[in-house]
């Protein structure tokens, strides 16, 4: 099922959305991007005459009750978002009565479904190599599927739409679904929004496709760089991974971010790379400072030449105008992770440039998916977050899903 195609009216939409909002030290929202997020659902099944019962976890409380992380502490915004009081049940698994009475257009907010183990399914306080894990593993499944069906219970349909936790088999992402058949269980706008995302760079291309990938580590990224060889025309490398390709490379790398473990991995995606055909880019020049500080002494040196005492930090400036050039060429883009420690301001400059190659491109035509944590604060941090196509909401499930991962929280509606 769709939900554009189903008619609401009547009916209990038990909804998993993520609003696993940021909160400062006074349980006050920091960030309300998540809740915005999941408003074109919400407002669509009350619209059509539903009710709603909101359902996500927040933070990470381990299986135990715990207030810092009660989502009590954001329904006065979500009744704000929503333009609609939101009661709340302050105990998840027990909120028969609560749906059973809820009316045409009212909402009703679950308390935070990780203060029960049975969410994440995972044995707690045992240790994986205990000899009792095994058993207590399959009693976990088995506590998961009785909690998933009560929370399944209270409702007439289903909807996913938190992006963020779909990479994960829990209870509410992906063991309840089996409750409601096909016509009863559907992806949320901004499910769906993600997925089309991902979509448009792994089977959608439109060539040249130009994936840029920065960052501090490589160990992180691999996944995502084999599953894109297969697909992109050019694959830029920048950010602290570069130092690891460089120094494999037989470069001198000074004080620069290395993972030696991963020497030879560097040189196999780099011959990968040639036997494909895929015009991979090494940041040629990188901006080296004498420490990890905004005002550390910072100058320009070939990436493969570093002085014994100094760190790179940034790509230089023929590396930001090559990659710019390549960018701006290029009609499907995906960037995840930054050019430099993007942090300091006087390391952002290679984080700017390709956000605004990106976004000259954007214009032009191509398509731009921005995706996996700093990459995302990078281009909010400079307001051009309107100026490219898609800015992901999932971090970890979007590189996942770019790995080529099936995600089980999608899996688990459309019964892939
Ligand atoms: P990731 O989570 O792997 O995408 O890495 C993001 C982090 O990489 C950011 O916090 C950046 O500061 C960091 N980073 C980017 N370039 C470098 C670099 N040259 N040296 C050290 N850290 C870097």
């Amino acid at each position: 099922m769709t939900i554009d195609k189903y008619n609401f009216k009547g009916q209990k939409a038990l909804v998993r959305v993520d609003f696993n909002t940021p909160l400062d030290e006074n349980g006050h929202i920091t960030d309300d991007t998540r809740i915005r997020g999941a408003l074109p659902t919400l407002k669509k099944i009350l619209a059509d005459g539903g009710s709603l019962i909101l359902m996500s976890h927040m933070g990470k409380p381990k299986g135990k009750v715990n207030p810092k992380f009660s989502l009590k502490q954001i329904v006065g915004d979500v009744s704000c978002a929503l333009g609609v009081d939101v009661a709340f049940a302050p105990d998840c698994a027990k909120a028969q009565e609560a749906a059973a009475n809820l009316k045409e257009g009212e909402v009703l907010m679950l308390e935070n479904l990780r203060f029960y183990p049975q969410e994440e399914g995972k044995p707690v306080g045992i240790e994986k190599d205990a000899p009792e894990y095994e058993q207590a593993k399959k009693e976990m499944k088995q506590a998961q599927k009785e909690f998933a069906k009560t929370l399944a219970s209270y409702a007439d349909c289903y909807v996913n739409d938190a992006f963020g936790t779909a990479h994960r088999k829990h209870a509410s992402t992906a063991v309840v679904a089996d409750y409601f058949d096909a016509e009863h269980k559907m992806l949320g706008y901004l499910m769906e929004k993600e997925v089309e995302a991902v979509n448009n760079v792994l089977n959608n291309i439109r060539r040249p496709f130009t994936a840029i990938m920065g960052g501090s580590k490589v160990s992180t990224k691999i996944g995502i760089i084999n599953n894109l060889m297969d697909k992109v025309d050019n694959l830029i490398i920048c950010g602290g991974m570069t130092y690891t390709f460089m120094k494999a490379l037989g470069g001198k790398i000074g004080q620069s971010l290395c993972e030696d473990e991963y020497l030879s991995l560097a040189l196999d995606i780099l011959k990968n790379a040639k036997e494909k055909g895929v015009n991979l880019m090494l940041c040629t020049d990188s901006v080296v400072a004498d420490r990890f500080a905004n005002d550390a002494d910072a100058i320009v040196c070939p990436s493969n030449n570093i002085p014994d005492d100094r760190m790179g930090m940034d790509i230089g400036p023929d590396s930001r105008q090559a990659f710019a050039k390549t960018i701006e060429e290029a009609k499907t883009i995906l960037w995840n992770g930054p050019a430099g420690v993007f942090e300091f301001d006087n390391f952002a400059h290679g984080s700017e440039a390709i956000a605004h190659a990106i976004a000259r491109a954007t214009q032009n035509g191509a398509y731009s998916l921005i995706g996996g944590g700093d990459s995302v604060a990078c281009i909010n941090k400079l307001n051009l977050g309107n100026q490219v196509s898609y800015i992901s909401t999932g971090g970890g499930a979007l590189l996942e899903a770019i790995e080529g991962k099936i995600l089980p929280g999608i899996a688990a509606i459309k019964g892939e």
